[in-house]
C-alpha cells in the first residue's frame, strides 16, 4: 500500500491544512456538486486523526474525526470510490453519520494524489439517498480531482520558490555584510599603510601622494602652494641622553603641539625619523614663512624637554612652488633651505625665496 508517515509528510508539504477557504477551491466543489447533482461536495484531506475540508458544500463543518470518515476508505484505492448505498455496506452501515443525522446514503470520491503517488484525500460528493453516478459524472469527478491537485501543487511550488527567494535574499544580505566588512578592513589597511604608527599623522607615502596631487592641481589652476620641511635640532642628543623611549615621547609631543597650528586643508606628515613635512595649499611664500615661524616658536617656547639646558627646537626650510617645478625640484629647494637653517645655527626658518635665484 503506502507508508502512512510518508503520506502525512507529503500532506504537510502542501501546507494546506487549517488554511482559510479560498475561492479557487470553492469553485471546484460548486462545480462538482452541479455536475453530479449532489447536495454535498467536499475537498477532503485525510490528516493523522481527522479529515479536514479545504472546501465543502452542504456539510457545514470544516473537519470531522477520522474514525467515522468514509474518505479514509476511499484513499485506500486508486480512481473513484463509490458507495451506492451506505446502509448496505458493512463498512458504513453502523457509521453514526449514516444511522443518525445527516443520514448519508451515497458517497463517491476521486482520489487526490500527490506527485509521488501518495493519497492525500478525495474530491467527493455525497447524497441523502442511495444512487449512482453516470460515467460522465464519474469522469468529471476524476478530472476535477486532478485539477484540485494541480492547484495544490502550484501552491506548494510557489511556497518553495518564495522560500528559495527568501534564503537568496538572506544570502545576498550576508554577502553585502561581508562586502562591508571587507571595505572597512580595506579602510583599516589603508589607514595602516598611510599612518605613522608613533605619532598618528600621515607617513611618507601620504606626503608623496599629496605633493603629487598638489603639483597637479597647481599646473591646472596656478594657485601657489608651499612646502615646509621641519627637522628637530640635535635630536640625537635627546636619545643619547634620555633614551630612545623619551625620544619617541618627544616626537609624539611635538606632533601634538604642531597639529593644532595647521589648517584642516594642510597636510602634516612624518617623512623621516625626526623630520616632518607640511604641505600648505593656496599659500604663498610669505604666508608659508609665517606658518613655519609659528611652528618653530611653538616648540622652542613650550620647553617640554630640555637637553643640556636647551629646549628642544626645530629648524624649517620653506619652498613655494614655481611653474616649472617637479616634486623633486620643489622638495630639493625646501631641503636646501632647511640645510641653510641648520648651517646658520638651527632653531630658525629659512625660505628659498629669500635666497638669490643663482644659489
Ligand atoms: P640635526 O640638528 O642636524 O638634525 O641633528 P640631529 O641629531 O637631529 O640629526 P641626526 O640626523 O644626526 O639624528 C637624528 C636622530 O633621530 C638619530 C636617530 O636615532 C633619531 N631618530 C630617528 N628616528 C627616531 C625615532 O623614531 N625615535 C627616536 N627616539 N629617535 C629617532
Ligand atoms: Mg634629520
Ligand atoms: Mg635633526
Amino acid at each position: 500500500m503506502f507508508d502512512e508517515a510518508a503520506r502525512l509528510e507529503a500532506l504537510k508539504a502542501y501546507d494546506i491544512l487549517d488554511t482559510p477557504p479560498e475561492p479557487q477551491f470553492d469553485d471546484f466543489t460548486r462545480l462538482i456538486a452541479y455536475i453530479c447533482d449532489a447536495p454535498i461536495a467536499a475537498i477532503n484531506l485525510v490528516d493523522r486523526d481527522r479529515q479536514w475540508f479545504k472546501s465543502e458544500i452542504g456539510l457545514g463543518v470544516r473537519e470531522t474525526p477520522l474514525d467515522i470518515s468514509i474518505c479514509r476508505h476511499a484513499i485506500l484505492q486508486k480512481g473513484v470510490f463509490v458507495v451506492p448505498d451506505t446502509t448496505r455496506d458493512s463498512r458504513f452501515m453502523n457509521n453514526p453519520l449514516v444511522t443518525g443525522a445527516p443520514h448519508l446514503r451515497f458517497y463517491a470520491g476521486a482520489l487526490l494524489e500527490s506527485a509521488d503517488g501518495l493519497p492525500l484525500g478525495t474530491l467527493c460528493v455525497l447524497d441523502y439517498k442511495p444512487r449512482e453516478l453516470t460515467a460522465e459524472q464519474e469522469d468529471a469527478l476524476q478530472v476535477l480531482a486532478r485539477q484540485v491537485m494541480a492547484n495544490l501543487e502550484l501552491r506548494r511550488q510557489m511556497r518553495e520558490l518564495q522560500k528559495a527567494l527568501a534564503s537568496n535574499e538572506k544570502l545576498r544580505e550576508g554577502l553585502e555584510g561581508k562586502q562591508e566588512e571587507l571595505l572597512s578592513l580595506n579602510e583599516d589597511l589603508t589607514q595602516l599603510a598611510t599612518t605613522d604608527s608613533l605619532t598618528g599623522i600621515g607617513n611618507r607615502r601620504v606626503f608623496d601622494a599629496v605633493l603629487k596631487k598638489e603639483l597637479h592641481h597647481f599646473r591646472r589652476n596656478t594657485e601657489p602652494f608651499s612646502l615646509v620641511l621641519l627637522d628637530l635640532d640635535d635630536f640625537k642628543l635627546i636619545n643619547d641622553r634620555f633614551g630612545h623611549d623619551v625620544g619617541d615621547l618627544v616626537l609624539q609631543q611635538v606632533v601634538e603641539r604642531l597639529g593644532p597650528l595647521v589648517r584642516k586643508v594642510d597636510l602634516i606628515a612624518r617623512i623621516g625619523g625626526e623630520e616632518f613635512a607640511l604641505i600648505l595649499p593656496a599659500t604663498n611664500a610669505a604666508a608659508a614663512g609665517e606658518v613655519a615661524e609659528r611652528l618653530r616658536l611653538r616648540i622652542a617656547d613650550c620647553g617640554f624637554a630640555r637637553v643640556e639646558a636647551r629646549p628642544v627646537t626645530l629648524s624649517a626650510g620653506v619652498a613655494t612652488v614655481r611653474p616649472d617645478d617637479t616634486e623633486a625640484s620643489l622638495y630639493g629647494r625646501a631641503d636646501k633651505a632647511l640645510y641653510r637653517a641648520k648651517a646658520n645655527g638651527r632653531n630658525q626658518v629659512c625660505s628659498d625665496q629669500l635666497q638669490a635665484p643663482n644659489e
